[in-house]
This record gives C-alpha cells, structure tokens and sequence, in this order.
C-alpha cells in the first residue's frame, strides 16, 4: 500500500520521532503550523474516523493517554495544546491513514478555518 505513514512506520523514509511503541508512533510534522506541531499514528493503518469500528478503536483511548503523557513533557505545550483530525475532502485530509495533531506553543485561534 502507497502510504507516506506506513512508510515512515516501517523505517522507510525518515520522521522525527518522539515516541514509539507497539501500538503508535509521534513524530514531528514536516510542516509544522505552529511552534510545537506533532502527529500521533496508530501503527495499524486506518484511512481515518470513518473507519473507526468497535474491533479497532482501543487504539484511540491509548492515543490520548499518550497525547497527554508527551505533552507534559513539553514546556511549550504547559498552556494548552490543541488536538485535531481531519476527516475526509471537506476537512482537507491529505494522508489518508488516521492521525492526530498536537499543535501548541502559541495562542491558537477558533474557529478553525
Ligand atoms: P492532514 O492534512 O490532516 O492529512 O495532515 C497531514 C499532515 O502530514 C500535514 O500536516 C503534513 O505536513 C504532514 N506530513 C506529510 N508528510 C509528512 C512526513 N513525511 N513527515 C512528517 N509529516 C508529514
Ligand atoms: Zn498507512
């Protein structure tokens, strides 16, 4: 399967990595939005939500402990952070295999675009 994650999951093309485990992987985005900008992955690929099920989605709870151990771990992030997925055409997801953004260091401004 041509996925950019999968690849980055299986070692193939390189990524910043903040945290591995069996399950997930962070590394920083590429193009980051803001001082702090990282991705969370499951190492299953999952295009997105919408293939959330109840036989895959355990993943999802672990994700968020996960997103809340590494935050605090980041000075920048000690004011709050912002977590986001976007789903689909209309929400301008370019990658599709499922994935967090943290975004943090700055005031973020809402509503999103
Ligand atoms: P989305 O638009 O929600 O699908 O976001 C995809 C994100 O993946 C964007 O923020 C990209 O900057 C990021 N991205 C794409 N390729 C890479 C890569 N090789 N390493 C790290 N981040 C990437
Ligand atoms: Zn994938």
């Amino acid at each position: 399967m041509d996925c950019i994650f999968c690849k980055i999951i299986k070692k193939e093309i390189p990524a910043s990595i903040l945290y591995e485990d069996e399950k997930i992987l962070i590394f920083n985005d590429l193009n980051p939005e803001a001082p702090k900008h990282f991705l969370v992955i499951p190492k299953e690929h999952i295009a997105s939500v919408n293939e959330l099920n109840a036989c895959n989605s355990d993943v999802i709870s672990h994700i968020f402990t996960k997103i809340n151990e590494v935050s605090q771990n980041i000075k920048e992030l000690e004011n709050g952070y912002r977590i986001v997925t976007n789903c689909g055409e209309n929400a301008s997801q370019t990658v599709k295999h499922l994935h967090f953004h943290v975004l943090g260091g700055r005031k973020l401004s809402w509503p999103p675009g």
